[in-house]
This record gives structure tokens, C-alpha cells and sequence, in this order.
């Protein structure tokens, strides 16, 4: 097993990454930029290293200072975490060249997934239903117009390279595609220095729905059921729970196997996900995120099991120490992702958080980095806390989460808790009966 783990990243997951290397006797390494030296995770780790200025470019991306770092602190091996380098495929290679074990999956892997063309084409392959659209890219005004015509109405066009639900377009009509096909294109190479993109059908009234693997590149690989990311707003997830209310124990054992089948015959070896959009009955792949999610939570809840620390095994070259009869389906969970913004403008609040008090009690897990005192700086992502909560049912779970958001205090800072609060009170959300669109047509949006 490793003796030092390097954190390459910042906030709530470098503290949860900290947290499963300690409780595996690993010491841990904290880089920091120059904002971010008073962080949690920076307090914690064994040792940390400033690494550059504010700016993620210079800091949090910069791959030679990160390498550098884990040079000068003898680190066996780096845990990129969500977002950042997490799905870089030349970093993670960079990492192994200079001696350290990179904790993800192979380069070929994030190569292959990080492209949504080619992610689509091997899922395809794998036998795993996709959303049906362009086969591959598409390379000009005249194909998207001919495409569009076979696609039919309404279509979405997105960038090969998008991520953070940035680089998509929907056209409702064939006079609105080859403006939404330029405006996609040209949006696309400038947010990620790549303009391929491609076309498929925009379903009405989709859940969200994504299946939770781990694997071990040794024959072993299992899923821990799916996770519901309905509740959305600009194409990015705001609740989420496990299990989906929309799922019975058939539907989710059939597309669990479809998915470790075809990560067993691909190879994976690490954690993943494969997400799909869900309209009656029927699963639509649209993308695999090749790394740790932000609601990788509610997951561990629902199977007890502690996925990074599975992560950090597998990576150590170990087999995965639980075969899928051992992954009980054991009561719900359901995350909240509290944010640094206005509940209802979602203007951005960085700032000093100037009184803390985090809800407990049974079932109540807080996953943040907030502490009072704590001043939220403004270059990075708006994510402050997870609240996930766990309960027997449903039903007991959000009685829970109502109870938990009640005790959340963070004060100097506005927040999303509000939301939240609203959220799970609506009819709508109560009963499970919600869609993609449902937050946004909630909030007059759409
Ligand atoms: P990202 O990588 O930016 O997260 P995804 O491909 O995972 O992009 O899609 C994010 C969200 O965008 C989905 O959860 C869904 O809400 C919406 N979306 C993507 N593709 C479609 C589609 N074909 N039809 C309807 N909604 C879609």
C-alpha cells in the first residue's frame, strides 16, 4: 500500500480524500494556491505545499508545480480528485512517467471518455444503448442541416469536449440549427480549444439517471446501484438520491449488469461512472466520467462502502475487496449541494463565514471544508458543503433532511440552503415524480 498520497486538488474532496488515506494509515500531502492556504485540507494533510497563485491556470492546473511537489514530498502517488486534472489523460501519464502511481483509471480510458464522440461510439460497442443522433461528429452547416432532417425535432447539439454542463445547444426547429450549430461550435473552441461537436435527439421529459461502478482491471468489477440527478439547473445537479424513485429492483439489476459487463470487457480498472438519460422505461447513455463524483456520497451510504478508499486499493494494485452479492441495497440517500450563492439570484457569495454549526445526529453526514473563520475565496467552484443524509425509507430520509437543513447554520455568507429547504417540500419532489426540467420550469425558467 502507498505510505504518501498527494491531493491534487482543493476544498471538500481534498478533505475527503485526506479522510480515507488517514483512516488506511497513508500520510497525505496538501497542495494549496496562494488563496487557498488557511483550507481545511491544507490544515490537516501531513504536509503541504503552496503551489502557485490564485488562478486555477497557475495553480490547480499547473502541472509541473503539482508534479514538482510530489517530487520534493516523496509522494507514492497522486489522487487527482473531481474536476481539475481528474480526466486528464496527459497529466495522468506525466504522473506515471515521473515515478508516481496515478489514482484513476489508464490514460487510454480517460482519452477514450473525455472525447463524447468517441465515448458514445465505444459505448455503442460495449452494447450499451445510446441516445440516438449523429453517428460521430459533425463537420459542417450542411451535414448539421441533413442530419437534423433524420434527427428530428427537438435536437441538441454538443461539444466532443464538454463538461460542467457548458456546450450544448438545443434547436427546436431546422431555422434555429445551423445558428445553434455555429453558436455551439465556436463556444466550444473557445471553453475547450476543441469545436467538434456532435448531434442527437433532445428528449422531453428524461431523468437523469447514472450507475456507480468500481472496478479492478482484474476481472473484478461492481456496481453500486444508480443515483438520481434529476433536480437541475443549467444542465448541472442540485439534489440527488440513490435510489432512483423511478427504478424497481429489475430495471436496476438489468442496467447494473449492462455496465459492469461492458467495463469488464473494456478493462476499466478504477472507479467510474456511466450516466444515461431515462425516459419511459428506456436508458440513453450520455456520457462516463472517468473518476470520483461530487455525489459519490450517497452511494457509500446506501452499500457502506467507502469508494475512495476502494479507489486508493485498486489503484495500489490490490483486487477489489467485495464481490457485487455482497452490495446490499440498504435503505436512501439523498445529497444536498449547498453552494456559496444567492437562493434565488445564485449570485455568487464568496466571503468570511463568521458562525458555523453543522447538523448531526443519526444518519447525518456533512461532507465540507467550512469551519468558522473561513473565508470562501472567489476564483474557485461554489460547492461549500454536501449535506447527505441517510434513512430506512424514503420517506424517513427526507423527514431527516428537513430536520438536518433546520440545524445547518453558516452564517456571513449567503447560501443555498433556502433552496433546499423549499425544494423538499414540493409536491413534485415528495413523490418522486420530477424530470430534468422540472427545477428549472419550477423556478419560471423555462
Ligand atoms: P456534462 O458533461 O456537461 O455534464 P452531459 O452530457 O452529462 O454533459 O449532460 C448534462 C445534462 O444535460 C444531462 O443531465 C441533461 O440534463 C442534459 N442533456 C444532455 N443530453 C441531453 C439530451 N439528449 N436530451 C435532453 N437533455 C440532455
Amino acid at each position: 500500500m502507498f505510505k504518501k498520497v498527494l491531493i491534487a486538488n482543493r476544498g471538500e474532496i481534498a478533505l475527503r480524500i485526506h479522510r480515507a488515506c488517514k483512516e488506511m494509515g497513508i500520510q497525505t500531502v496538501a497542495i494549496h494556491s496562494t488563496a487557498d492556504e488557511n483550507a481545511m485540507h491544507v490544515r490537516l494533510a501531513d504536509e503541504a505545499v503552496c503551489i502557485g497563485p490564485p488562478s486555477p491556470a497557475e495553480s490547480y492546473l499547473n502541472k509541473a508545480a503539482i508534479l514538482t511537489a510530489a517530487n520534493i514530498t516523496g509522494a507514492d502517488a497522486i489522487h487527482p480528485g473531481v474536476g481539475f486534472l481528474s480526466e486528464n489523460a496527459e497529466f495522468a501519464e506525466m504522473v506515471v512517467e515521473h515515478g508516481h502511481t496515478w489514482i484513476g483509471p489508464s490514460p487510454a480510458h480517460l482519452r477514450m471518455m473525455g472525447d463524447k464522440i468517441e465515448a458514445k461510439e465505444a459505448a455503442k460497442r460495449l452494447g450499451i444503448p445510446v441516445v440516438p443522433g449523429s453517428d460521430g461528429g459533425v463537420d459542417s452547416e450542411e451535414d448539421a442541416l441533413r442530419l437534423a432532417k433524420e434527427i428530428g425535432f427537438p435536437l441538441i447539439i454538443k461539444a466532443a469536449s464538454g463538461g460542467g454542463g457548458r456546450g450544448m445547444k438545443v434547436a427546436n426547429s431546422i431555422n434555429e440549427v445551423a445558428e445553434a450549430y455555429n453558436i455551439c461550435r465556436t463556444e466550444a473552441k473557445v471553453a475547450f480549444g476543441d469545436d467538434a461537436v456532435y448531434m442527437e435527439r433532445y428528449l422531453g421529459e428524461p431523468r437523469h439517471i447514472e450507475v456507480q461502478l468500481i472496478a479492478d482491471g482484474q476481472g473484478g468489477c461492481v456496481h453500486l446501484w444508480e443515483r438520481d440527478c434529476s433536480v437541475q439547473r443549467r444542465h448541472q445537479k442540485v439534489i440527488e438520491e440513490a435510489p432512483s424513485p423511478a427504478l424497481d429492483q429489475a430495471a436496476r439489476e438489468k442496467i447494473g449488469k449492462t455496465v459492469t459487463d461492458a467495463m469488464v470487457e473494456m478493462g476499466y480498472a478504477s472507479a467510474g461512472t456511466i450516466e444515461f438519460l431515462y425516459e419511459r422505461g428506456e436508458f440513453f447513455f450520455i456520457e462516463m466520467n472517468t473518476r470520483l463524483q461530487v455525489e459519490h456520497p450517497i452511494s457509500e451510504m446506501i452499500c457502506g462502502v467507502d469508494l475512495v478508499r476502494e479507489q486508493i486499493r485498486v489503484a495500489a494494485g490490490h483486487k477489489l475487496s467485495f464481490k457485487q452479492e455482497d452490495i446490499k441495497l440498504n435503505g436512501h440517500s439523498i445529497e444536498c449541494r449547498v453552494t456559496a450563492e444567492h437562493p434565488e439570484t445564485f449570485m455568487p457569495s464568496p466571503g468570511k463565514i463568521c458562525d458555523y454549526h453543522a447538523p448531526g445526529g443519526l444518519g447525518v453526514r456533512v461532507d465540507s471544508h467550512l469551519y468558522t473563520g473561513y473565508s470562501i475565496p472567489p476564483y474557485y467552484d461554489s460547492l461549500v458543503s454536501k449535506l447527505i443524509v441517510h434513512g430506512d425509507s424514503r420517506e424517513e430520509c427526507l423527514k431527516r433532511l428537513d430536520r438536518a437543513l433546520g440545524e445547518y447554520v453558516i452564517g456571513g455568507i449567503q447560501t443555498t440552503i433556502p433552496l433546499h429547504q423549499k425544494l423538499i417540500h414540493e409536491e413534485a419532489f415528495k413523490s418522486g415524480d420530477y424530470d430534468i426540467h422540472w427545477l428549472e420550469k419550477l423556478m419560471g425558467l423555462k
